[in-house]
């Protein structure tokens, strides 16, 4: 079981790795929101607004960077296009593994994070 770091902190990880992936893509943030979502990791509105699942701190380091990748691509490809996987690829090569990993992951109001899956593959 984790212990939870101070929301501050947790919002700082997680824009220090959402900047850096931004400048790699050279793509435009309006506003970075860190919650305590129930239901996704994070999302991106058309406006350019982004928004993460403080939980992404505690997935595996692979798992973390997809989920901002995801979101980050979105700002250059709104939909789940071809061309938007293909932007996906470009830093998280086996995203289609990572994908199926972060499914093992759950999210629950009283626990950090919950793994169903195994960890070990
Ligand atoms: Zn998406």
């Amino acid at each position: 079981m984790h212990k939870k770091p101070s929301s501050s902190k947790i919002k700082e990880l997680i824009c220090a790795k959402v900047f850096y992936f931004a400048a790699v893509y050279s793509a435009s943030i309006n506003r970075i929101s860190v919650r305590d979502q129930k239901s996704r990791w994070g999302s991106c509105s058309k406006k350019g607004n982004l928004n993460f699942n403080f939980r992404i701190i505690f997935l595996p380091g692979l798992l973390f960077d997809y989920v901002v990748v995801h979101e980050i691509c979105h700002l250059k490809e709104f939909s789940h296009s071809r061309k938007f996987w293909g932007l996906v690829e470009k830093q998280i090569p086996d995203y289609k593994e990572i994908r199926k990993k972060l499914r093992n992951y759950k999210i629950t109001r009283s626990n950090i994070i919950e793994c169903r899956g195994s960890e070990s593959n």
